[in-house]
């Protein structure tokens, strides 16, 4: 992945976050964060895993 924002072009850095939905965690996972903006960015790997755990979550 590269090492920028696809929004604002800031540079992003490594970081565990905790995810939420609708104020309800469901785990912590690495994410690529945006230093100007804040935005939180997963790979594709983690993103199919976050999926996966809130489908378990929800349904
Ligand atoms: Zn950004």
């Amino acid at each position: 992945m590269e090492n920028k924002c696809a929004l604002c072009n800031g540079k992003l850095r490594d970081k565990i976050v905790d995810y939420k939905i609708y104020e309800k965690s469901i785990g912590k996972f690495r994410a690529f964060v945006c230093n100007s903006y804040g935005e939180e960015w997963f790979d594709e790997e983690i993103s199919r895993k976050i999926e996966r755990k809130s489908n378990f979550q929800f349904f």
